[in-house]
């Protein structure tokens, strides 16, 4: 599959076709739209992993009972800036949403908000959540699980024992963009092999084990049988954060840690520990802001290194990838949409009006 094989789409149609395919599970009021708005996004951004690629994973958890559709967030601890909210199974897009908002009041409330979220469905991009608490000038960081099949082999280990277990940690500014750093704790995130999958491509060395554990660049390894596993980012380093994510987005959220063997199930829950704190209320002599953007200036007058355009800091490529993606549209691989839309047909939508939508401009 070469690129010319993928079709460009552009956020409108697409925000469109998208909430329509969700509607069809029963998911009524915003939902449908909070859903298709989040995932489009996702792509806008330049993360096609966690973008409209997940619907078909959705639909299917959905029709297996793993996902429900029109779920609040449970509060289950309420003690000032200590929040233990359960996601009810609900999707993740929208639980997300109301839960970093309830987390939003509690840290302007306080100065701080510890929140606990467990068995939310699939969370998406986590950045996205911190960005929610950035736009109100908050501090931001999330330790995050990953309740699927466990994709990730912990280092020295030749087979998956956890997910992909993402941090996360927003930092707002007051004359530059946001510093939004997220990421998954495995070399690469799974759905970006799904996406490298479809479209046929190997990988770069150094991300993935065979079954046998030997090291290998086919991204199939880790998307049908039989199945290796990725690594983790920075050998050790990375396998010790994504051991914190499991305690504390698993452990300490309510939502558990991953210790079976998976039964091929399509739901994804993840567990979530958010920590937001008010810079304005720890600050002393009003110190926070301006550091942080004398820092970025000195990082900004580095010298480029040979084979590089430019520094970039966190949060940069998406806005990148946003301006250039809202304008001449995403592109979406030819499995990817046709699984899409076969979702659409599980759910008795015919595909003509889906794909109407999408193409709308
Ligand atoms: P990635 O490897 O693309 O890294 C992204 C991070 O690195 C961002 O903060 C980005 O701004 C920064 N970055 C990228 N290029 C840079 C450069 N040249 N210079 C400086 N900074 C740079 O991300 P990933 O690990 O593939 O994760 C992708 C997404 O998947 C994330 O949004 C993550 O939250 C999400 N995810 C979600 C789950 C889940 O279960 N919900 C699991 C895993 C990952």
């Amino acid at each position: 599959m070469t690129s010319s094989d993928y079709k460009l789409f552009k956020a409108e149609g697409m925000r469109e076709a998208i909430a329509m395919v969700i509607a069809a599970t029963g998911s009524s009021g915003r939902e449908p739209q909070q859903v298709a708005d989040n995932l489009v996004l996702a792509n806008l951004k330049g993360h096609d992993s966690h973008g409209i690629g997940m619907v078909p994973r959705y639909v299917d958890s959905f029709l297996e009972g793993g996902l429900k559709v029109n779920q609040q967030p449970l509060s289950k601890i309420d003690a000032g800036p200590l929040l233990g909210l359960d996601g009810q199974a609900g999707f993740g897009q929208s639980i997300g949403e109301a839960a970093t908002d309830m987390a939003i009041a509690r840290a302007k409330e306080h100065g701080v908000c510890v929140m606990g979220l467990g068995h939310a469905h699939h969370l998406g991009r986590i950045g996205h959540w911190a960005e929610q608490a950035v736009s109100q000038d908050l501090i931001s960081i999330h330790f995050v699980n990953v309740l699927s099949r466990p994709t990730v082999a912990p280092w020295g280990g030749a087979a998956g024992r956890f997910g992909t277990n993402p941090c996360c940690i927003g930092i707002p500014m007051r004359n530059e963009a946001p510093v939004i750093l997220d990421y998954a704790t495995s070399m690469v995130a799974q759905g970006k092999m799904r996406v490298a999958h479809n479209k046929g491509e190997e990988v770069r060395s150094g991300m993935l084990i065979d079954q046998h554990g030997h090291p290998t660049t086919n991204p199939s390894v880790v998307v049908v049988e039989p199945l290796g596993a990725l690594l983790t980012f920075g050998e050790h380093k990375g396998f010790g954060m994504a051991l914190v994510c499991e305690l504390l987005g698993g452990a300490l959220s309510g939502g558990g840690t991953w210790h079976k063997t998976y039964q091929g199930e399509n739901k994804v829950y993840n567990g979530m520990l958010s920590i937001l704190i008010d810079p304005k209320r720890l600050d002393q002599d009003d110190h926070f802001f301006k550091e942080s953007e004398a820092f970025m200036s000195w990082l900004r007058s580095v010298p480029v290194a040979p084979g590089f355009d430019k520094v970039r800091i966190a949060g940069e490529p998406e806005r990148e990838a946003m301006a250039t993606r809202s304008k001449d549209g995403f592109p979406v691989d030819p499995t990817t949409w046709q699984e899409i839309l076969a979702a659409a047909e599980k759910l008795k939508l015919p595909r003509a009006g889906v794909e109407q939508a999408a193409q709308r401009a």
